[in-house]
This record gives structure tokens, C-alpha cells and sequence, in this order.
């Protein structure tokens, strides 16, 4: 029997409607599932129901029928407290603009999140410089963001969503503000982060860039139009025998 790799998000008929006469039914019932180590592009134009998605995927906004499950955990179960839990723990988030802070350098930028206050600056330090050397930018941590190059920056936005190891990375149209060069790095970065066993979603209104990616899920007026499936599963994944197939 083949064992599938755990699901680590799982969208169930989700729709949201925001208010209007009519009201716009932004996503129109949509089913995803997402397993440990893929790398999946949900790609479709503008107005389509991307960021609508991913403010649901990301339980930053909750769907008004439908379930989403993060991790094995119903997010309808939980209270806003848990599920803010759940976003800060299981879920990294990368954005277009990069969210910086000028005034720290590389490595406190991804150290000092609010996440592991709890943690000695020295340990958050520690555990900043693994992910950034991951990401490839061992030898610039102590830049500040002004001294990076795009790319450079986006790296560190990367190493800060890995931070203390989440089921999954959502990043929001993660190239939409490189040129073409770093543009290229950045991708093959996501490439090589989910050979190494991330679990990776890309948002992006950029069709070439999602035809690149092992999986690409394309969405049109809040409905997923096409799936090109999930064939490229990283047998390096984070396997669970006990999950449901
Ligand atoms: P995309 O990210 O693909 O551009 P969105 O998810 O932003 O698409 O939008 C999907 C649809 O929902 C669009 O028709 C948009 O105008 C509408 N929409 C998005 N956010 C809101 C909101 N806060 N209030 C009302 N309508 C919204």
C-alpha cells in the first residue's frame, strides 16, 4: 500500500462572501489539499480570489461556510486565541514587500519576531542563523536590509517564515517586487528548500512562474479552474505513517 504524506492543509467547500448588493462570493467552494513536501502554485489574474484565499489558508481571516484544516487542526474548532497559535507555530508567511525592519540587521530581523519572546535572545539568535544560513545568506547577517540587494532581502524574509520549523510557507507573490535576476534566485531557492522537505504554497499572478513549480492550482472567480495534481511529491518529506491516505 502506498502511505501518502500527511495533509498539512486541507480547504473543505470553503466560500467567502463579503458584503455588496450582491454580495461578492469571492471564493465559490473550494477544495485543496496540500501535503508534506509539496510545492504548489496557486496562480490566477487579478480579482480572482488569490489573497482572499490565502487570508484563509493562513487563518488570518475566517471563510463564511466551509472548513480549513492547518496541520490536523479544525480551525472551526478553535478559539481566535488558538488559532492565532496555530498561524504563529505551524504557519511562516512571506510577503511581496519583504516587512523589513531597517534598523535591525539581518539576523534580528528574523530573531526578533514576537513569536519566541519567551526565548533568550541568545537562542532566537542561534536559531536565526540556521535558517539563514539555509537560505544561503550565512555571510551577510549582520547587514542591515538598506545593504541587501532585493533578493538579498526577500532571503531574509524566507529564513524568518522558517523559523522555528512550520508545517507550511505561504508566500504572497514572493517575486512581485524583484527584477528578473533575483526573481530567479528566489525560485530557485523555493526549489531547493522543498527538495530538502519544505512545504511550500506560492501565490502569484505569474503564469510562467507557476508552470515551474512541481504542482500549480489555478483559480478563477473564487473556483479552482485546473489542478495539475500531485504527482511531484518529495519522497524526503516528513512522512506519517499513521495519516489517512
Ligand atoms: P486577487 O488576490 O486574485 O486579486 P481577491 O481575493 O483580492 O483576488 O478578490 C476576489 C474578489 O473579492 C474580487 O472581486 C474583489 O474585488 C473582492 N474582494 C476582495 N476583498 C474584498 C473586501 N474586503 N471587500 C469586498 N470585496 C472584496
Amino acid at each position: 500500500m502506498k502511505i501518502e504524506p500527511r495533509k498539512v492543509l486541507e480547504l473543505h467547500q470553503v466560500v467567502k462572501h463579503y458584503p455588496g448588493s450582491p454580495p461578492i462570493k469571492a471564493l465559490d467552494g473550494v477544495d485543496l489539499i496540500i501535503r508534506a513536501g509539496e510545492l504548489v502554485a496557486v496562480v490566477g489574474p487579478s480579482g480572482s480570489g488569490k489573497s482572499t484565499m490565502l487570508n484563509i489558508m493562513g487563518a488570518l481571516d475566517r471563510p463564511s461556510s466551509g472548513e480549513v484544516v492547518v496541520d490536523g487542526q479544525r480551525l472551526s474548532d478553535l478559539a481566535d486565541r488558538e488559532v492565532a497559535g496555530v498561524r504563529g507555530h505551524r504557519i511562516g508567511f512571506v510577503f511581496q514587500q519583504f516587512h523589513l525592519l531597517e534598523g535591525l540587521s539581518a539576523l534580528d530581523n528574523v530573531a526578533t519576531g514576537n513569536l519566541y519572546q519567551g526565548l533568550s535572545l541568545r537562542w532566537r539568535r542561534q536559531m536565526a542563523r540556521e535558517v539563514l544560513e539555509r537560505v544561503g545568506l550565512g555571510h551577510r547577517m549582520t547587514q542591515r536590509p538598506g545593504k541587501l540587494s532585493g533578493g538579498e532581502r526577500q532571503r531574509v524574509a524566507i529564513a524568518r517564515a522558517l523559523l522555528g520549523d512550520p508545517a507550511i510557507v505561504l508566500a504572497d507573490e514572493p517575486t512581485g517586487n524583484l527584477d528578473s535576476q533575483n526573481t530567479e534566485e528566489i525560485v530557485e531557492l523555493f526549489l531547493e528548500l522543498n527538495r530538502a522537505g519544505s512545504t511550500i504554497v506560492i501565490i502569484t499572478h505569474d503564469r510562467e512562474l507557476a508552470d515551474r513549480m512541481p504542482r500549480s492550482v489555478a483559480i478563477l472567480d473564487g473556483r479552482i479552474s485546473h489542478d495539475s495534481g500531485v504527482d511531484s511529491l518529495n519522497p524526503e518529506a516528513d512522512n506519517d505513517p499513521s495519516a489517512e491516505a
